[in-house]
């Protein structure tokens, strides 16, 4: 599978400008949506809480820029769902809010920060990492996941080379809350440049042999994967990392382990050293229907139609928007959607990228089983899902389908088998 990350693989991060509107939605997290705690027409500062956690899995939502609030109004996310959003008019101030520093901060303190600055994860789940950094069975290794194996995404391995130091002590942070020392990071042998620079920094070690020997306490381990869809996907780089397997089912806890990404390691860091809490993330903008593809930071709300414009706009031959990776991301009907703290790339791509063939009746080839990582049969899941019987959709696996998108790649039919996977799941929630 062509990685395609030579587009942006070299570009710097930019800054996205401040545009006039921002649609901040009050759901872009696993568990139950924030509570606005602003009114129409109060005026906020960028950073300044304008939305609270209203349950222990829920995260805080923090205004993106200093401006005026227009009206809490419903919006489509990516996922074709209409959510509460705030709409923030912007009115050009540069007023910042920042919770106090913490120097030196207890476990405990770690967690209250992240749970205030509204930190979640940035991989794709969103799941609130307060709750992530208490877990309820022992855990006694931390790894982050640097694989970024989608597919153009950059925005992690640009992190690691420009803000390098920041990022580790991030995870340094991370696993001080969850009190353990043996710390790795996985990263595909497609970032040369980033497996350097984080070599490159004291007390980050290779996982040679040699190195391994003279390990010392505390030391980060950086654990060379050799570049496969998906390397990424939690269950597969905990085994690739320190070889335990997670149940299925069960969660990296079950074996001993949490799993954490890069870009909310670097939000960890940026809320406990700067006080700053989650408006901002890093994304890849990318595929050949980008006039000028770039990774950007851009703020929490951020129309994805500026985010284009920034980018000198669609070529003419772009077929396919995408939110997120090509595998696992949602195809977009429009660019009237906002950005999320979880939206690590918005692609467009063009024909010869993307497939526009619409699906004809499964071969029984049974390829989509053989390359299934959790081993499932995703042509039974497709089937079920598509005759309606959510029961034996589920009896084949669905709820255990981390939505990988590999079978659907290689099916020859093309079925959608993501999509039934995903229709199925909100069935099944709607069922309980
Ligand atoms: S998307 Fe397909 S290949 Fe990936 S876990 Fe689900 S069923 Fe398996
Ligand atoms: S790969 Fe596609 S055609 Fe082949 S068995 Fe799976 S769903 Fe059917």
């Amino acid at each position: 599978m062509p990685d395609n990350k030579d587009l942006t693989a070299t570009v710097a991060i930019e800054q996205m400008p401040i545009v006039t509107d921002y649609y901040v939605p009050l759901s872009q997290h696993i568990g139950k949506p924030a509570q606005p705690v602003v009114n129409v027409g109060d005026r906020v500062i960028e950073g300044q809480l304008i939305a609270e956690a209203s349950a222990f899995v829920s995260a805080n939502i923090h205004s993106p820029v200093c401006g005026e609030v227009a009206e809490i109004v419903k919006r489509k996310n990516a996922q074709g769902v209409a959510v509460d959003c705030i709409h923030i008019k912007s009115n050009g101030e540069q007023d910042k809010f920042t919770l106090p520093p913490l120097t030196d901060p207890t476990p405990e303190q770690i967690v209250e920060r992240v749970r205030e600055a509204g930190i979640v994860g940035m991989g794709g789940a969103g799941f609130p990492t307060a709750v992530k950094l208490q877990p309820q069975d022992p855990v006694d290794t931390l790894i982050i996941n640097a694989a970024e194996c989608e597919p153009y995404l950059n925005c992690d391995n640009r992190l690691m080379i420009e803000r390098t130091e920041q990022f580790l002590a991030g995870v340094r942070l991370i696993a001080k809350a969850i009190n353990v020392s043996n710390i790795y990071i996985g990263i595909e042998d497609n970032k040369p440049e980033a497996y350097a620079a984080l070599l490159a920094q004291d007390g980050v070690i290779p996982d040679t042999k040699e190195a391994l020997q003279s390990r010392k306490e505390g030391d980060i381990v950086v654990v060379l994967l050799k570049k496969k869809y998906p390397q990424g996907a939690e269950k597969t780089i905990i085994k690739a990392c320190v070889g335990r397997e997670v149940p299925i089912g069960g969660l990296p806890a079950a074996v001993g382990c949490i799993v954490d990404n890069v870009g909310t390691a670097y939000a960890v860091w940026d809320a406990v050293v700067n006080g700053t809490t989650l408006h901002k993330r890093l994304m890849t903008v990318s595929g050949r229907g980008i006039r000028n593809p770039k990774n950007i930071e851009v703020a929490i709300g951020t129309p994805l139609s500026q985010i284009v414009e920034l980018c000198g706009g669609l070529t003419d031959d772009a077929v396919k928007l995408v939110s997120g990776g090509p595998m696992m991301g949602y195809s977009l009907i429009n660019l009237d959607v906002a950005t999320t703290k979880t939206d690590s790339g918005l692609l467009a791509l063009t024909d010869k990228e993307a497939s526009t063939v619409l699906p004809t009746p499964c071969i029984n080839c049974g390829r989509c089983a053989s390359v299934c990582p959790m081993r499932l049969m995703p042509m039974y899941i497709d089937f079920y899902t598509t005759v309606g019987d959510t029961e034996n959709a589920v009896k084949y696996g669905a709820l255990n389908c981390f939505e990988c998108g590999t079978c659907a790649y290689v099916c020859p039919a093309k079925r959608p088998i993501v999509q039934s996977v995903r229709l199925t799941k909100i069935k099944a929630k709607e069922k309980k």
